[in-house]
């Protein structure tokens, strides 16, 4: 299969924040990897800005030594190395200050695709936002990146929202869920709404239960001051898992676009329920083996903050009333692996008898590690010896059935960076979402906070608090293993 990259417009990106963390780990390679693939036009330009005195010659030298640990061996290629570092430059700005502003204006196209990707702590993009407006530098084709976390509860969103609004327009705000941009969240919503073969069967009548799981191996070490103040709940469930729910239990958009694809994201977050205190599990590692716990990691001497949650909710809509929701995430868990698990009933009746051991299907979404589907069907155990059934997967690896494409496919940063330069806000989020992700999660923090207690420990490389186990099998239902 041949990948048909089409190229977009050339663009001028500023990178605020360019020598930081995400700057050096994903943008960076990710916009080589968009330059090496020919879909960055090779007079585009990328401007990074940082409070680091430096040259642009010293930030080339920063960026190569970037690619040097972050591409694979395979898409390392010294020419066009050579030439996406000449299309980089550096000017030392202060993002509240005066220095640097002045200098940046002469350096942009009039009538490009303008981009401003906020790579600096959330506490910068109110401020930064004005001085985009008080240097002149908004043009009619400029946009915005905001990177997360987009606010810490609701009134910082709406807050954040409002400022936001005060100098851009909303189809100028792309808010950054890397989770959207992966190649199996984009794949739900072909699968849902491109195929007539689960549609009919994708509600309460015939869906038992949906498991959504984000499990992290690594813990909070070097971003403890930030996790500790966020916790799982803020950090994961607010978006990502939202995000996630979202593409699943939302109704078919009228057509793929964005605001058509965010108003139906929106009813989901509105129709969820409040959650049951007895329905939320909140947990924290603790050392186990070689590995450390979350004190030492995040820090602290005690911490009262959950790395792992885990919750039951359910959904007040004609579609998925009694279709409970589980969502469980969590930190030093026993391997990375995320996916997407929708158990479907049982038929109503089994031919086979009652001693044929029943297995429900299952469609796995994989979205880590090796993203993929696999359908769990119940087959004739083969050979002689009568009706014995087993359960086996159709199994479907996007690398493996794409070949060389599924390989090389593009990581979310530099699939959005390119949405953002073509002006498709689908996979962003949209301010009335994230203020409604918000409103439901408020409560839900609020009324443990009011309950008081400590989240519950867990072994760090272990699947997560007891209290999870038991959360399922109240319900008569289990988790599914966490493998990497
Ligand atoms: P970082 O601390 O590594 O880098 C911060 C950058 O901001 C540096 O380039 C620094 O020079 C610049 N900066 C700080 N104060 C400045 C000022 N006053 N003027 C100009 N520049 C200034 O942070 P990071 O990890 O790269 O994160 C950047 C943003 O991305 C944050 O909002 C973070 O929440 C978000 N984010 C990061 C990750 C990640 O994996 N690193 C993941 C998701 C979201």
């Amino acid at each position: 299969m041949v990948s048909r990259v089409i190229p977009v417009q050339p663009f001028d990106l500023v990178v605020f924040g360019g020598t930081g963390d995400l700057a050096q780990r994903k943008i960076m390679p990710g916009l080589y990897r968009r330059f090496h693939d020919g879909q960055m036009p090779p007079t585009s330009r990328v401007i990074a800005t940082g409070r680091r005195e430096m040259d642009s010659d010293a930030y080339r030298a920063l960026v190569a030594q970037a690619l040097a640990q972050h591409l694979p061996p395979e898409l390392r290629d010294a020419a066009s190395e050579h030439a996406f570092l000449q299309r980089l430059s550096y000017q030392p700005l202060d993002v509240s200050g005066a220095a640097g502003w002045t200098e940046l204006a002469p350096r942009l196209n009039d009538d490009r695709v303008r981009a401003f990707y906020f790579s600096v702590a959330p506490t910068l993009f109110p401020g930064l936002a004005a001085q985009l407006h008080r240097h002149g530098l908004v043009s009619a084709h400029s946009r915005i990146v905001i990177e997360k976390p987009f606010g810490h509860d609701l009134d910082s969103a709406r807050a954040l929202n409002a400022t936001l609004a005060q100098h851009f327009d909303e189809g100028q705000i792309y808010r950054i869920d890397h989770y959207l941009g992966k190649e199996t969240v984009q794949n739900l919503m072909a699968v849902r709404f491109a195929n007539i073969l689960f549609e009919p069967l994708w509600n309460a009548e015939f869906v038992d239960h949906v498991q959504i799981t984000v499990a992290e191996s690594v813990g909070v070490a070097g971003r403890g001051r930030y996790y500790d103040a966020a916790g799982a709940m803020r950090d994961m469930v607010q978006n990502h898992l939202m995000q996630l729910l979202c593409l699943i239990a939302m109704e078919p958009p009228h057509r793929f676009d964005a605001d058509a694809v965010r108003d139906e994201k929106l009813k989901v977050i509105r129709a969820l329920d409040a959650v049951a205190p007895q329905d939320l599990v909140r947990g924290q590692y603790r050392a186990a083996g070689a590995m450390a716990g979350y004190s030492e990691d995040a820090e602290t001497l005690r911490s009262d903050t959950e790395s792992y949650v885990a919750l039951k909710v359910g959904l007040s809509n004609w579609r998925w009333k009694g279709t409970p929701f589980y969502l469980r995430t969590g930190k030093r868990l026993c391997a990375r692996s995320s996916e997407i698990a929708v158990t479907f009933k049982e038929p109503p009746h089994s031919i086979f008898g009652e001693s044929e051991k029943w297995r429900e299907n299952v469609l796995v979404i994989r979205l880590q590690p090796n993203e993929g589907i696999t359908l769990g069907v119940m087959i004739k155990e083969p050979g002689p010896g009568g009706m014995r059934l087993v359960n086996v997967p159709l199994d479907m690896s996007f690398a493996e059935a794409l070949g060389e494409d599924g390989r090389d496919m593009p990581d979310a940063y530099e699939r959005l960076i390119m949405d953002v330069i073509r002006g498709n806000q689908t996979l962003f989020m949209r301010g009335d979402e994230v203020e409604a992700a918000w409103a439901w999660t408020d409560p839900v923090i609020a009324a443990w906070r009011a309950q008081g207690g400590a989240p519950q420990p867990y072994d760090a490389g272990s699947a997560g608090p007891d209290d999870a186990l038991a959360l399922m099998l109240r319900d008569g239902r289990r988790w599914r293993e966490i493998s990497g």
